[in-house]
């Protein structure tokens, strides 16, 4: 026993040093968040939706708040009620399963309010097209303000999309 407290207080640490941070994604937060303030005079928060995804997109949607990107310290937030969003982010092809759930969403969410569908499945079903699953593409069903490309968009492609909505005229 005492031989392995001695070891494990004089072992280095098994963890890998964290990344520097990355520059030009502080700045393209930063810059969102500036925008947010202008456009609506507070920061940002965003409503996730899985309308039907395969999860991909949600992966590196979660990376926008893990320590390498840790959004929250630029006010961007995620939040759990449409009640409370700016921003619904809807991932996925609608499936006939969650179409009712996205359009009960949008209408709880208050005015003024923006729409994305991130990734290619939002946008036409892409990989899934065709299945008897899927309602079809997120604008088939509630009014999409952008569509960010990819599969999945990455998370600089996410804030990308985020900052030009936020600088677009409505
Ligand atoms: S766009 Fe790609 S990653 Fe996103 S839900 Fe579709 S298949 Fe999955």
């Amino acid at each position: 026993m005492r031989k392995i407290l001695f070891k494990s207080l004089f072992s280095p640490p098994l963890t890998e040093p964290a990344p520097e941070p990355d520059a030009d994604i502080a700045e393209l937060a930063a810059e969102l968040n500036a925008a947010a303030q202008v456009r609506l005079g507070r920061s940002l928060s965003i409503r996730e939706v899985d309308a039907g995804s395969c999860n991909g997109c949600e992966l590196e949607i979660h990376a926008l708040g893990n320590a390498f990107y840790d959004l929250e310290r630029f006010g961007l937030r995620f939040v759990a009620s449409p009640r409370h969003a700016d921003v619904l982010l809807v991932t996925g092809p609608v499936t006939h399963n969650m179409r009712e759930a996205l359009e009960r969403t949008y209408d709880a969410t208050p005015a003024p309010k923006w729409v994305i569908a991130a990734g290619d499945c939002a946008h036409d079903c892409g990989i899934f097209a065709g299945s008897y699953a899927c309602s079809g593409g997120v604008s088939s069903v509630i009014p999409v303000d952008l569509h960010i490309p990819g599969c999945p968009p990455t998370p600089a492609a996410l804030l990308k999309g985020l900052l030009a909505l936020m600088t677009k005229e409505k």
